[in-house]
């Protein structure tokens, strides 16, 4: 009799260990790989340019660990999908789910054609410690808040499944090559002008990198955690952020394996690293809950908000050359390595969006197309905190002073100089606020503001009083 044959379709989960799906289909019979580029994608949904980068090396990885057998496919998996089960004859297609809007009807959309042609798609949690449809709050609705949704609802749920052990042994169907099926290369993720030498010099896409960052962290930093993980100049967070995004390590396995490491017992650092898995639940459940809110303002008074939009501010902003170190250090870390401090990214979404009043989506796409980790859920919900428009989000009135942050978080000015040189020999006492130095000083380090460093493009304090200003009016509507 024929060995049963099923797809496994990878797409968030570039991973075999702890891999449902993957799972599955190893435990019924042979299994083919395919990875889809879903060329069906929202326009400002398709991956970012660091995003390609990332999987064009994580998608490599996955097929090495595949022994070569991944399918590359290019186009609509509504049709490529059921159209290559009928070329091979195939009944079954697993997949672990993922949870952006346009995903959940593709996916629905194709598990009915399937259902209507008799064959079956079976899809799994791989990538969420809870489901979001799981937790409720006590009137069975999706929660808004934080807090409680991770005390309340996520830790007195049932507990995260333990992570699976990878397939024993895994057989592969013997298939014919197809002229639709692509190599990774010819997915063209790998940009011409070779802009990424600093990415590829921090980061080791898929499952071993995943695993090594793990590691490292336990080892290096966990226990800090807590009392580190605000300071951008020390290695005190995990960086793991891009693994989950591409599924190359599951939630499930970072919580076990911090749990097996340090136990349940209350150490602080631990539970407030346990607690930023959470926000990332808490992130894909308002996106699950509310497909709107990627795109729209989650509390509707910010419809009427008078954003303003200038291009060459927003490139300042962009390239690293606000005037504000530490505005100018987290942009500069972002366009070299693909990645800014948490920390960071909270004060540099706040100067574009209070300071310069431009609309929270011009920072989110502006993040999407240049993080390692861009990620619908993490992203919008990030940027949305900081607007002040979002779910549980910072209060209006709250405008990070980049400064006093920089003063407070950076105190040496280490994180800046790294990333802004030329402000090097600055006493530390300035760094945050080179325009506060005299000009002696500044000659004597070697700057002079409007030439090697920029002059700040906006007074701080009054850009912080028009912002409240503006805030207040929609806060009283
Ligand atoms: C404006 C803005 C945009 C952001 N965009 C993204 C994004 O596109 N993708 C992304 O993964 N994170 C995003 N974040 C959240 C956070 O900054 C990153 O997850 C974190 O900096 C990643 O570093 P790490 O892995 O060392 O985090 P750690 O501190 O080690 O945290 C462990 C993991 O918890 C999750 N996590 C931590 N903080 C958050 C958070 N605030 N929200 C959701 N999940 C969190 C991440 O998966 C992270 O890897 C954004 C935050 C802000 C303020």
């Amino acid at each position: 009799m024929a060995v049963p044959t099923s797809i496994v379709w990878f797409r968030q989960d570039l991973r075999v260990k702890d891999n449902p799906a993957l799972n599955a289909a190893s435990s019924l019979g042979n299994i083919i790989p395919v990875y889809i580029e879903d060329t069906t994608l929202p326009a400002s949904r398709v991956p970012g340019g660091v995003s390609k980068w990332w999987l064009h090396h994580s998608l490599t990885a996955l097929n090495q660990r595949l022994n070569d057998h991944l399918i590359i496919l290019r186009g609509d998996p509504k049709s490529l999908l059921p159209e290559l089960m009928d070329t091979l004859a195939i009944d079954h297609v697993f997949w672990n789910r993922c949870y952006e809007p346009w995903a959940i009807s593709r996916d629905k959309a194709i598990k009915q054609t399937l259902r209507d042609k008799g064959k079956a798609a079976k899809s799994f949690n791989g990538s969420l410690l809870w489901e979001p449809w799981d937790i409720e709050n006590k009137s069975g609705a999706p929660y808004k808040v934080f807090t409680p949704f991770y005390r309340k609802g996520c830790l007195q749920a049932a507990e995260p499944r333990y992570p699976q052990a990878p397939p024993a042994r895994i057989t592969y169907a013997d298939i014919d090559s197809n002229e639709q099926f692509l190599t990774i290369d010819q997915l063209n993720y790998l940009p011409a002008i070779k802009w990424y030498d600093g990415i590829a010099n921090t980061w080791q896409p898929g499952e071993e990198g995943a695993a090594a960052r793990l590691a490292t962290f336990i080892e290096d930093a966990a226990t800090e955690y807590k009392t580190n993980r605000d300071f951008p100049a020390i290695p005190g967070t995990s960086m793991l952020s891009a693994h989950l995004h591409a599924g190359e390590i599951s939630p499930h396995q970072i919580w076990y394996a911090i749990k097996g490491a340090f136990g349940d017992n209350e150490n602080k650092g631990i539970d407030t690293f346990l607690s930023e898995l959470g926000w990332r639940e808490f992130a894909h459940h308002l996106i699950y809950h509310f497909p709107d809110f990627p795109d729209k303002n989650f509390n509707q008074k910010f419809d009427s908000f008078p954003w303003r939009f200038d291009q060459s501010d927003f490139d300042k902003w962009k390239t690293g050359h606000t005037g504000v170190p530490i505005v100018d250090a987290g942009m500069r870390e972002l366009w070299h390595t693909g990645f800014m401090h948490n920390r960071v990214r909270m004060i540099v979404g706040s100067f574009l969006v209070k300071n310069l009043l431009m609309d929270w989506r011009k920072g989110e796409a502006w993040f999407w197309d240049c993080l390692a980790d861009a990620d619908l859920a993490n992203n919008t919900a990030g940027w949305q905190w900081i607007a002040g428009s979002g779910a549980d989000a910072s209060p209006y009135f709250r405008v990070f002073n980049p400064i006093l942050q920089g003063e407070k978080f950076d105190k040496d000015g280490n994180y800046v100089t790294k990333w802004c040189p030329e402000l090097k020999h600055l006493p530390a006492k300035y760094i945050h606020k080179p325009w506060e130095a005299s000009q002696p000083l500044l000659r004597e380090s070697g700057i002079t503001l409007g030439e090697q460093y920029p002059k700040p493009m906006v007074d701080l304090k009054a850009t912080r009083e028009r912002a409240l200003a503006a805030f207040g009016e929609i806060k009283g509507q």
